[in-house]
């Protein structure tokens, strides 16, 4: 079984065209932890409240860590049946979910400009900026 995370108010009415419930931030973020959480260069992050998340099925499990350049404290939960990964917690921001959008079924948000890229000082050389995001060096 695989897990279907989604957002509770869904990302879109029945005409599959307005958003009801936007995510507070679109980031693409450069971080070593987004690297090893996807397995990718990079993770499409979307920041949402964490009342608008509802797991459907299954169950997560959950790995608390410190980023390994920020030292904050997180943490990582992957679907227990086939260690998707499925959303990051920031341990002193609890009200908030930053999901992976790549473990979504809507393909829409993932063709969404973010409006900002993390962590660039860590951006691989071969890959360029986004156009019209805003670049962070780090978090902020
Ligand atoms: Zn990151």
């Amino acid at each position: 079984m695989i897990l279907a995370p989604y957002l509770a108010d869904q990302f879109t009415d029945l005409c599959d065209d307005i958003y009801l419930t936007k995510p507070l931030q679109i980031s693409l973020c450069h971080c070593r932890e987004c690297r090893k959480a996807t397995g990718g260069t990079t993770s499409l992050n979307l920041t949402v409240p964490s009342s608008a998340f509802i797991l459907k099925s299954g169950n997560l499990r959950t790995v608390t860590k410190k980023h390994l350049d920020e030292g904050f404290e997180f943490s990582l939960s992957f679907c227990e049946e086939c260690s998707s990964p499925i959303y990051t917690a920031l341990c002193a921001q609890p009200s908030i979910k930053i999901i992976q959008a790549g473990t979504l079924d809507d393909e829409f948000i993932m063709e969404t400009v973010p409006a900002v890229e993390l962590n660039i000082w860590k951006r691989v050389g071969w890959m360029s900026q986004v156009d019209l995001a805003e670049q962070k060096n780090r978090y902020t």
